[in-house]
């Protein structure tokens, strides 16, 4: 293999295209990219990049170090068709890329409630951040659609800010993804940074029809929230459509292996791609998840069979309402953890779930803890995990 192509540019393509450097593929190496940006940190946008308080509308939070994969990079051009059988890319600038090797890493869009609502604003690049960072300047009534953890890291940034949020939500705040325990936690946090969580399903976004300038999002028991800002965070939809006649979809699913491959010469990584998982499979946007599944995906490209599998302990984190939580093990967890360090409604605290079989939850809140070590301690047994807690209370 002498000439690899990676299409998408974020932390899945870019750790892809220094994983191969680093081991020792010293062959052609282009990366497409349809951003015009550097790689940059995607999860600074919804925490202090919204925080920076900088004059002008540039923001830096998000800026990472250069790569030295010493790629050629095309910037601001998108794959647009893929031609499996030749080996041949179509490019949205009207070229074409050949290649021996293919790492997909296009990662996904945001879904909107209605594709043609102009009052709806969703979040996930530089852009979107500017954009919301001048609009935030004047403390505008804000209505965040869903309560994922985007959506109420952009609450607590707006509220933050200085803004009357309401967040509308079909459950608690983050319950899905969490639990009952912590979302509680969350939602708690939410209220008392005075917060709105409005229970219920958002159906549109129009017009106000008694404000003019202002937006109603409408509910389905019929009111409304009206606001000046509405930002939708309700999941998302993977950047597959370059691939539709590429045969490599199943269910609408880029549905890799264990070592992220799709087809000989072709693997994918990062938020785009669905892995194999205890229910089946999934795709897991998290940051850590794609760079550990295009380390694993660039090997597989080198060395096959012979490469390791992905094995990763899902690890997350985020920045809300005060509370800084870092999680790593399965989720959701159910029912109420034992306190390593502090107790219910108080931090700093450290958490542990015993899922049974071994595989426990370590999560800390407002705690200074390495991820090694919430790592190892949610694979600790009790009463180690204990010994743990009281070190880090000590
Ligand atoms: C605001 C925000 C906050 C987040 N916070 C957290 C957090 O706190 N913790 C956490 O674990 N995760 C967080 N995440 C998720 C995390 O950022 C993602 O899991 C990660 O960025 C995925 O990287 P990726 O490279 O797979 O995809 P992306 O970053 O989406 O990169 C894919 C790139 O491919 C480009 N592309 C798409 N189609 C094409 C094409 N046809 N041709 C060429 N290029 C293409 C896209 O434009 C994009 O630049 C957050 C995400 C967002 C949006």
């Amino acid at each position: 293999m002498d000439n690899i192509v990676v299409v998408g540019n974020g932390i899945a393509g870019t750790t892809a295209a220094t994983t191969l450097r680093e081991h020792g593929y010293r062959g052609r190496l282009t990366i497409i990219g349809a951003e015009k940006h550097a790689p940059y940190s995607r999860p600074a946008l919804s925490k202090s990049a919204l925080h920076e308080t900088g004059a002008g509308d540039t923001i830096v939070s998000h800026l990472l170090p250069a790569a030295d994969h010493e790629a050629r990079i095309l910037l601001g051009v998108a794959a647009t068709g893929l031609d499996l059988a030749k080996r041949r890319l179509t490019l949205s600038d009207g070229g074409t890329c050949d290649f021996d090797g293919l790492v997909i890493a296009s990662g996904i869009r945001p879904r909107k409630l209605r594709p043609d609502l102009p009052h709806e604003k969703t979040f996930r690049n530089i852009e979107d951040a500017q954009c919301v960072r001048v609009l935030l300047r004047s403390k505008p009534r804000v209505a965040v659609i869903g309560a994922g953890v985007l959506g109420m890291e952009l609450a607590s940034a707006c509220a933050a800010g200085g803004s009357r949020v309401s967040v509308i939500c079909r459950g608690k705040p983050m319950q899905a993804s969490l639990g009952s325990y912590l979302a509680e936690l969350i939602s708690g946090a939410a209220m008392r940074h005075g917060v709105k969580l409005v229970p219920s399903q958002a159906l549109d976004v129009r017009d106000s029809v008694h404000e003019h300038g202002a937006c109603d999002v409408v509910l389905a028991d019929g009111s409304t929230v009206t606001a000046d800002l509405v930002l939708t965070a309700i999941g998302d939809v993977p950047n597959t459509e370059w691939l539709a006649s590429a045969g490599l979809l199943t269910d609408g699913e880029l549905r890799v292996d264990s070592r992220g491959r799709l087809a000989p010469g072709v693997v994918a990584a990062g938020d785009v791609a669905a892995i194999p998982g205890r229910n089946g499979y999934s795709r897991v946007p998290l940051w850590m998840t794609a760079i550990a599944q295009a380390k694993v995906a660039a090997q597989a490209l080198l060395f096959g069979d012979a490469a390791p599998p992905l094995d990763h302990e899902p690890y997350f984190w985020t920045d809300q309402f005060g509370l800084a939580i870092k999680v790593c093990g399965p989720l959701p967890v159910t029912g109420a953890p034992e306190y390593m360090t502090g107790m219910p409604d108080a931090e700093p605290a450290l958490m542990r779930w015993h899922n049974g079989g071994g595989a426990g939850t370590g999560v800390s809140v407002n705690c200074r803890m390495p991820i090694a070590k919430l790592r190892a301690l949610a694979r600790q047994s009790p009463l180690l995990a204990q010994a743990t807690g009281d070190l880090v209370q000590g």
